[in-house]
């Protein structure tokens, strides 16, 4: 029985942010494999300004090299907003007998009961909450998590304390736009693929 983790995101692009989020759900965790999963059209925000679906694959192929993570293409194969309980379904389908754990970042999880069928996602994977700012305590997401969502903690939900980079693909996008240098919060191999093809550049 493997232990899989879901990480979806626009990814638009993929950041440190994001890397170190992974690789403390992989470390801390104990997953065996997490499968990356840029959205086609994010349910949860606006994103005007997205970059094709098949340079945001690219840019995690880049980001997210480790041989543990694998890159899917099943949420822009489907189209449409991405809901994670259908992506959930077609994985659980896929993985009858694996755990899944469904990662997000902290600031996502205030808001996980207004999330398109929130409980059979609860029913279909287990959350694994990590936190991205030190501004919610663990204690205000293991409360949510109980009297909100109804779940308990190491079977429906997991809190993994990590030290947070503070970053967003916003600023990432708005700083090349101005023409900054970003060397800092891409990973190399992204950032030279973006300067190649000049992505997110306003001219
Ligand atoms: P944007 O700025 O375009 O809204 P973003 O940087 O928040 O994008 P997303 O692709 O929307 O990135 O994020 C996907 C997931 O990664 C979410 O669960 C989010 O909470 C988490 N995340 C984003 N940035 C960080 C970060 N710096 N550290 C940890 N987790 C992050």
């Amino acid at each position: 029985m493997k232990r899989i983790g879901l990480f979806g995101g626009t990814f638009n692009p993929p950041h440190l942010g994001h890397l170190h989020l992974a690789t403390q759900a992989l470390k801390q965790a104990k997953l065996d494999e997490i499968i990356i999963m840029p959205s086609y059209i994010p349910p949860h925000k606006d994103a005007p300004d997205l970059i094709e679906g098949i340079e945001r694959l690219t840019l995690c192929g880049l980001t997210f090299a480790d041989t543990r993570f694998t890159i899917s293409d099943l949420e822009l194969r489907r189209g449409g907003k991405s809901y994670s309980v259908e992506t959930l379904r077609t994985l659980r389908d896929r993985y009858p007998s694996d755990e899944l754990y469904l990662i997000i970042g902290s600031d996502m999880l205030l808001s996980f009961d207004k999330w398109y069928c929130y409980d059979e996602i609860l029913s279909l994977c287990t959350l694994l909450v990590l936190s991205r700012e030190n501004e919610i305590s663990s204690d205000t997401l293991r409360n949510y998590a109980v009297h909100t969502l109804g779940l308990t903690e190491g079977v429906g939900f997991l809190i993994l304390e990590t030290a947070p980079i503070v970053l967003s693909s916003t600023e990432i996008r708005a700083a090349i736009a101005a023409g900054e240098d970003v060397t800092t919060k891409l990973c190399d191999a992204a950032y030279d693929y973006i300067k190649e093809k000049g992505l997110y550049r306003n001219d």
